[in-house]
């Protein structure tokens, strides 16, 4: 048996992000801390992206940040400025090595390779079976989605925010670099929200991914149609497609900190880091590590890390109606991109938004589903 002062399940964003911290406060240097992963480094398996306003943590690994963001659909477009935000992307290999590197110069942390099969809080510490080894804990942070069960319930809906990124290499003509675009619902809605997403790298290189906010995912030859599809509307005939990405991202307000105990916390997407109305994680992920560190030096009870806040309900709402009528949801941010800055817009989904600036994003949307949304889950 393995035993640990702490062990972090799973070596993504988020088990990754708080090892990162622990190895990088003095505090966390007396206790033993080990990492469990299948495997240590995944490479590029991920493109981060993600809004910053002004300078960040994580801008000596970034690949590509633009200071301009276009919102469309057929009704409505617009170019912003971003400023003081912008809009920045991390491929994830760079974030892993950048992370590991400052992780793997503290002897007290041990990375260990193995696949977790299950994990129980027993009072006292926490017993985390593993197929080659067991081990044990006082204190468990766990990003797997072992035993995380918002799929076998209906209290709350559950979308997903499922996407294929493919990276284009521009044999001919090229692409404006300066302008990222954050949804363009200029495409056949199908009854879904169906947007594209295009970051360009260069003048010849971008990132294009097809992306729905709904329940069911598609056959991936719908994604690529779509693709190539929007390609061609564009005006781009001649290209390669040098790589490809695919996601699928929970989007619930299911209560996953119900999940966590004393001894037992879940972080990352199984924690419902999350945004439950947008699938964006990175961010959120970045502050609440560093939220979880502080909680560490002071608190023991680890039940106690989450908070539910206003947004909560926003967001319920939000996917109350999305997924009763998910066709809406082109409507929905052209009226809340037409009617209000960007700038409130971030804010809003950075949930760091005032009463009055989330007054300014609710009159924006058409209110009819909501009103009635709301009504079904007061009554
Ligand atoms: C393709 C893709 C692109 C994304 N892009 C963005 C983005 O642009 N912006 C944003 O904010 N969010 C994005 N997300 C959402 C989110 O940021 C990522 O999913 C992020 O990686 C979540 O971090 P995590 O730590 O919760 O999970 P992960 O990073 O998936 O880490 C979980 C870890 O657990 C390990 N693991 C799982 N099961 C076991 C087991 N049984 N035994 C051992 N190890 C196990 C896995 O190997 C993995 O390393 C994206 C997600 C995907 C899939």
């Amino acid at each position: 048996m393995t035993k640990a002062d702490y062990i972090i399940l799973g070596a993504g964003a988020s088990g990754l992000m708080l090892a990162y911290r622990m190895a990088n406060d003095s505090f966390f240097s007396s206790k033993s801390i080990v990492i469990l992963d299948k495997e240590e480094n995944k490479g590029n398996d991920r493109t981060w992206c993600y809004w910053e306003d002004s300078e960040g943590e994580w801008d000596s690994i970034l690949t590509k940040s633009w200071h301009k963001i276009y919102f469309g659909s057929s009704v409505f477009s617009k170019e912003y400025e971003a400023d003081p935000y912008s809009y920045k992307m991390i491929r994830s290999a760079n974030f892993y090595d950048f992370l590991w590197e400052s992780i793997k110069k503290q002897s007290n942390i041990k990375f260990v390779s193995d696949t977790i099969i299950g994990f129980n809080d027993q009072g006292e510490q926490v017993i985390i079976e593993g197929a080659s080894d067991t081990y044990e804990a006082n204190k468990v942070f766990n990003s797997t989605q072992i035993g995380i069960s918002y799929e076998n319930q209906d209290r709350y809906p559950v979308l997903k925010q499922h996407f294929l990124g493919w990276f284009i290499k521009l044999n001919s003509g090229s692409f404006d670099d300066s302008v990222a675009t954050f949804m363009d619902f200029d495409l056949a809605q199908s009854g879904n929200t169906r947007f594209m997403y295009v970051l360009p790298l260069s003048k010849t290189e971008a990132l294009f991914e097809y992306t729905l906010f709904s329940k069911d995912l598609l056959d991936k030859k719908e994604y690529e149609n779509a693709i190539v599809e929007y390609l061609k509307q564009k005006g781009f005939k001649e290209y390669e497609v040098k790589e490809t990405e695919y996601g699928s991202i929970p989007m619930t307000s299911f209560k996953f900190h119900n999940n966590n105990s004393t001894n037992l916390l879940h972080i990352g997407t199984a924690g419902g880091w999350t945004k439950a109305s947008t699938g964006y994680t990175f961010m959120s992920t970045t502050k609440k590590t560093k939220a979880l560190i502080n909680f560490l030096k002071v608190e023991s009870n680890l039940a106690k890390f989450h908070r539910t806040t206003k947004f909560w309900y926003y967001d319920l709402l939000l996917l109350d109606v999305l997924s009763k009528h998910n066709g809406v949801g082109s409507k929905l941010f052209t009226s809340l991109f037409k009617k209000t800055n960007l700038k409130t817009i971030f804010r809003f989904l950075d949930e760091e938004s005032s009463l009055l600036e989330d007054l300014k994003i609710i009159t924006s949307v058409p209110s009819g589903q909501f009103v009635s949304a709301l009504i079904k889950r007061v009554f």
